[in-house]
């Protein structure tokens, strides 16, 4: 491990847009305030970001109102639809480098993974969805009687849409991609840490020729904002993703308006490696499961279960894999990890740390903080964890892996399902059907078999239990944003 943090190699993008979009327009929040974004490799302000609060939402929420019930938009030539989205993700093609720093800025993570995993998923993630707008339909249902019963999927409306700071462009593709090819209409409020590329994106829909009112973004923050948009009488529904506390304020606060929820939430993925699994494979997945992202991935794999027999073979080579991992500048190309995205979650990491080590696990690699300026943290393994410690049941979100052991199939299985979380799961094995039979039997919305962190537009994601409602990606979130309308004719 352990470059030093090294002076910027990289030229910083030119920050084109801090203002808020609403009604095809960019403007300053009603009360005048702004609010900072930090570089959390350094820990100096980005930019001043336009801040909206109740009164910005009440007015995106009029021009995303007004632009649906325009008819404009739901009724366009669905396949315009899909071509006005081709153009945008064709955009952002164009302007990759540009956007893939402005993410690795804004966020802190490494300018590899920026090019390599977010761009290529956004951009894949947004011809998918092109490709579903004329492709959106009901059925013909052969009722009882002399009647024609058809079914029709009609967009659901304005959809408002808040989303984290962990993948800003992805969520923001993953939430536009589904609700623009169904015809709704929309209303965002990026994550306050992360506003930039949501903002940037929403300069290039404009580009594209998405019709004024069509996408609004209201940078700002969760209680304010946020909360604006959940309580707003005018949202048709509201997709968030972000931790399960929230959802449950969320809940609460559309129950008045009875709004459609899905959340894509949190989660305490158990990876489960059996001793028949080829090791190196799974050692090198187990890094990529838990430290991809600083750790910061809803899907982490941080209840890494072991099988007894290799457990201790396993965990030296985890230990050399975490030690060689290149911590510093994003913007360095050999940098692996980068830094948390605030001190918040910072702080929070490293107090989990500390209460894993006072609770008795073995630190066996990092432990600290990494350098003295910006929000880095070592690559962290925990051994001897036992299944009641708060490292081993609370979702900790930072590059913290602990390592679990197992003696049987039996006994695996009852232990990752003994979380209230159900996002994700993966198992190592080169036996087929015990790979199936995991699959089967652990309650989580994936699996991956002999991999981690595979994704794709066209796959569903989600969870069981706390960990979600609905569905992200595939053809199962095009449901998210229609309504399903029963036509009966009779033909007496
Ligand atoms: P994190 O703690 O990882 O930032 P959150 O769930 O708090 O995760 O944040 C995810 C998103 O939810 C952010 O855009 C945040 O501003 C927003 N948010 C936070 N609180 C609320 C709230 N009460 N109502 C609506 N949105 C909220």
């Amino acid at each position: 491990m352990a470059t030093a943090i090294e002076p910027a190699t990289y030229t910083a993008p030119e920050i084109r847009q801090t203002q808020m979009l609403i009604g095809g327009e960019w403007r300053d929040s009603v009360s005048g305030k702004t609010f900072a974004t930090i570089n959390p490799a350094t820990e100096k302000v980005i930019a001043e970001v336009a801040e909206g609060d109740a009164a910005d939402i009440d007015l995106a929420v009029k021009s995303a109102r007004a632009a649906f019930e325009s008819g404009t938009w739901a009724t366009l030539d669905a396949r315009d639809r899909g071509k006005l989205i081709t153009k945008l993700a064709n955009l952002l093609e164009d302007n990759f480098d540009e956007l893939a720093a402005l993410e690795s800025l804004d966020n802190g993570k490494p300018i590899s993974d920026s090019c390599a995993a977010d761009l290529p998923l956004v951009i894949d993630c947004l011809h998918y969805y092109a490709g579903w707008a004329d492709k959106i339909h009901g059925d013909t249902i052969p009722i009882r009687g002399n009647n024609f019963c058809y079914t029709r999927r009609e967009p659901l409306g304005v959809a408002g849409q808040i989303i984290p700071w962990n993948f800003p462009m992805l969520m923001t593709a993953w939430k536009w991609g589904p609700a623009l090819a169904a015809g709704c209409t929309i209303v965002m409020k990026p994550a306050e840490q992360t506003p930039l590329t949501c903002l940037r994106m929403a300069e290039l829909a404009m580009e594209a020729g998405f019709p004024p009112g069509v996408i609004n973004v209201v940078p700002g923050y969760g209680p304010t904002a946020g909360a604006a948009l959940v309580k707003h009488p005018g949202v048709d529904k509201i997709a968030f993703t972000g931790e399960h506390r929230t959802a449950q304020i969320i809940m609460a606060d559309a129950a008045q308006t009875l709004k459609r929820l899905t959340f894509e939430l949190g989660g305490k993925s158990p990876n489960i490696v059996f001793a028949d699994a080829d090791l190196d494979a799974a050692v090198a997945g187990a890094e990529f499961g838990l430290f991809f992202n600083q750790g910061q991935c809803c899907c982490a794999g941080s209840r890494l279960f072991v099988e007894e027999s290799v457990h201790e073979e396993f965990v030296d080579k985890m230990i050399e894999r975490a030690n060689g991992r290149v911590l510093g500048n994003p913007f360095d190309a050999k940098t692996t990890q980068g830094p948390q995205v605030d001190r918040a979650q910072f702080e929070k990491i490293l107090g989990y740390i500390d209460k894993g080590k006072e609770q008795g696990a073995a630190c066996v690699a990092g432990g600290n903080r990494f350098g003295d300026k910006g929000y880095f943290i070592e690559p962290t393994i925990f051994t001897g964890v036992t299944d009641d410690m708060a490292i081993a049941t609370d979702e900790i979100f930072g590059p913290v892996m602990n390592i679990l052991s197992f003696k049987d199939f039996d006994e695996v299985v009852d232990r990752a399902n003994r979380t209230n979380f159900g996002l994700a799961a993966a198992v190592w094995t080169k036996d087929v059907s015990k790979a199936h039979r995991i699959a089967h039997s652990v309650r989580a919305g994936t699996v991956w078999v002999n991999c981690y962190d595979v994704f794709d537009a066209a796959a569903p994601f989600g969870g069981f239990k706390m960990s979600g409602i609905g569905r992200e990606c595939g053809e199962a979130a095009l449901a998210n944003y229609t309504e399903l309308k029963t036509v009966t004719m009779s033909l007496g």
